[in-house]
Order: C-alpha cells, then structure tokens, then sequence
C-alpha cells in the first residue's frame, strides 16, 4: 500500500492514474480538495478498489496519522502543496500554511508511523517529497541549468515555501534518518492540467475566442517535462533512489513562454482552425508578473545516469497530445472553470487589464 498526498490535482491524479494501470499495489489517496483538486480527474478509477480516497488537510496530524496505522502504508508520495506561483503573490498565507505547516505536520506523522515499523520494514520504506525546480532561483541567458547541489534562492513565496518544505524533508533525514527522497521538477504539462496555468489557460482562452495573455516580454525560459515522464520518474526515484538523496528531473526542453504560445496557437490552426485568420491574432501582451523569474533551466544528469531514467517525450510529441487532450475534454474545463474560479480570477486580475499592453 502507498500513500500519496494531493492525488486530486494534476501531477498527483496522473501518477495514480499512470500508478494503478501499472501496479496491483493499492494506493491511499489524501487531500483536502481545494480549487485545485477534482475528483473528476480520477473518474477512470472511482470504481476501483485499489483507489481509497479520504478527504483531508495533510496539516492534521491526528488524522494523518490514524490512516497510517490502519493502512500502514510502505511509502508516502507527497504532492499535496498550494502550486501556483501568482496565487502566492496575491495570498501567500496558504503557501506557508500547506506546504510548510503541512509539510512539517506530515513529517510529524510520518515519523511517527516509520518509528513504529519493524526493523526490516523501517529499512525498506521511503518518504518521497515532490518539489520544484523554482526553488533554486532564476539563472541568466547563459548560465549552467540547475544541478542538485545548487545554492537555494527562491524568489516567489511559492518556491520559499517549497523551499522551506525541502529543507525539513533534509532535516528529518539527517536528524532522525528518516528514509527520504526530494525531486526537484521543472515544469510540467499534459491532462488535467487546471486552466489557471499557462498552457492549458492559453488552449481554453483561444478556443473561447478570449485574449491569449503572455506576461511581459514573454522571453522569460522554462524547461517542461510532460507529466507522465515525471510520473515514471517518480516511481523510479522511489524504487531505486538513495534515501537522503535529491534528484533534479526535467526534459531538456527549455522554450520561452512566447514560443510556447506560438506552438500551441499553431497546432491549434491545425487541428480546430478559425473561421478567420489564426489564434496567434489572440495574443495580449500584459504587465509582467511581479519578481518573475527569468530562466530555469534543469540538469537532468544524475536520475539520468544513477536511476536509468530518461523522458519519452519531447516537447513536439508532448504538446501535440496534450492540445488533442484538452480538445477531446473540454467539458473537463468547463466543469473546472466554475463560479469560483472565475470569481478568484475577477478579483485579483481584473485590475490588471489596464496594464494590456
Ligand atoms: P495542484 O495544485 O494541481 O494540486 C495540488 C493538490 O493538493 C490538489 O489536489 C489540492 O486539493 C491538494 N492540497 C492542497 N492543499 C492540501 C492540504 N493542505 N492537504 C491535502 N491536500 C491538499 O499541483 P500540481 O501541479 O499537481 O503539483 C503537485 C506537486 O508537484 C506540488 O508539490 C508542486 O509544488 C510540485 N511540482 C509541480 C510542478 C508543475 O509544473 N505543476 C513542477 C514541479 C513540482
């Protein structure tokens, strides 16, 4: 049995999806289903018995652990964190409250449960913390993409409270020897992506005839990974990963965020044209985001060379199944884009259309 925190949102949904296909082993799935989470990413699996889903905040010791005795899970995956970058700008109490109070009340937990195993058991389990590449800063045009031993220097509350979050995670492993794993990702896309993020926000904004904003310049660089080779390297990392260890994961395919929107509007043409002239007419440049990291870029070497892992996409392949993905599933985003979620985006958006350039 494994037990995986935030396997409601998009990378989480995705590995238990990708994990259940692949495995007998059952997995507990644990979150707290805020705007971010959909059970309507795991319809696939609602029938399963291998998928237990209990609602909860990972922050409730208690809680946490009492499934832990009753399931006594072998591993913990955990995703569950608050993701994105301009939410922190607009309320980073949440960021703190989750990823690093959360982080630390599951750690509690969790050290707890693997106290309490037998001395074989103790051997073999794992703690594996999904993190991000964000936490190591923003690098220049011609900067060496991040390693594992770069020095941390986030620049969001997001990646400070991811950062934070890391740093217990190493410190549960030195001081206690709690058996952890760390990955650190680049950006991901593909199915069930929430539409607040770039890409899927660029696929539903063109195709509802809606501007296509692009922050700044839009040459600001991200290096993305398609979600089921995170997936693949997750469970990698976790079978064979040394614990204490941290592993950087990424595709090698750094684009600017402009050229991301370019290749979506083109495959768009393609695939669903316009009655009149191409997506790209959409395009709105708008203000920057504030403290908008400039490049990240991932050094993928060591899961490469020490786990055998390596992406099967790449960005073409990628992109082109998750634009046929959000085509074939719009009424996953038209669920997802509730009265919420516009309300979220009316009040802390709508006076930056004034800065439309
Ligand atoms: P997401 O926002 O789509 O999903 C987060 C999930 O966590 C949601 O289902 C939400 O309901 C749940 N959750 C939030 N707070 C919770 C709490 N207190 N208790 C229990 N559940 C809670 O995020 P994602 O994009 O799937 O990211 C998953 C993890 O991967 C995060 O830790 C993120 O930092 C990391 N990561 C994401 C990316 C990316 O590109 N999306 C890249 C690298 C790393």
């Amino acid at each position: 049995m494994i037990f995986v925190t935030g396997g409601a949102g998009f990378i989480g949904s995705n590995f238990i999806l990708d994990w259940l296909a692949k495995n007998d082993e059952a997995v507990v799935n644990f979150d707290k289903l805020t705007y971010a989470g959909s059970m309507n990413n795991l319809v696939s699996v609602s029938q399963d018995p291998r998928h237990i889903f209990v609602q909860g905040d990972i922050g409730d010791k208690v809680r946490v652990a009492a499934l832990f005795a009753q399931y006594k899970p072998r591993a913990i995956i955990h995703f569950a964190a608050e993701s994105h970058v301009d939410r922190s700008i607009h309320g980073p109490a949440a960021f703190i409250e989750t990823n690093v109070n959360g982080t630390f009340g599951l750690l509690e937990a969790v050290r707890a449960h693997w106290a309490s195993l037998p001395d074989a058991d103790k051997v073999t389990f794992r703690f594996l913390h999904v993190s991000t590449d964000e936490v190591y800063g923003t690098l220049g045009t011609h900067d060496a993409p991040f390693t594992e031993t770069s020095q941390y220097a986030p620049n969001s509350p997001y990646s400070a409270s991811k950062a934070a979050s890391d740093h217990l995670v190493r410190s549960y492993h030195h001081t206690y020897g709690l058996p952890t794993l760390t990955t650190n990702c680049s950006n991901n896309y593909g199915p069930y992506h929430f539409p607040e993020k770039l890409i899927p926000l660029i696929i539903a904004n063109a195709l509802s005839g809606k501007p296509l904003p692009v922050y700044g310049d839009g040459q600001q660089v991200r290096d993305w990974l398609y979600v089921s080779d995170h997936c693949a390297a997750i469970r990698r990392v976790l079978e064979a990963g040394v614990p204490g260890e941290v592993y950087n994961i990424g595709g090698w395919n750094e684009k600017t965020n402009l050229d991301v929107v370019h290749v979506l509007c083109d495959i768009l043409d393609r695939l669903s044209p316009k009655s009149a002239g191409s997506y790209r007419d959409q395009i709105t440049f708008v203000a920057d985001r504030l403290g908008h990291d400039r490049r990240y870029a991932i050094d993928a070497r060591k899961i490469e060379r020490d786990l055998g892992w390596k992406p099967m996409e790449t960005f073409e392949t990628g992109i082109r199944k998750t634009v046929q993905w959000y085509l074939e599933n719009q009424a996953w985003v038209a669920d997802i884009q509730s009265g919420e979620y516009l309300k979220w985006v009316d009040q802390n958006y709508s006076q930056r259309q004034g800065a439309i350039k």
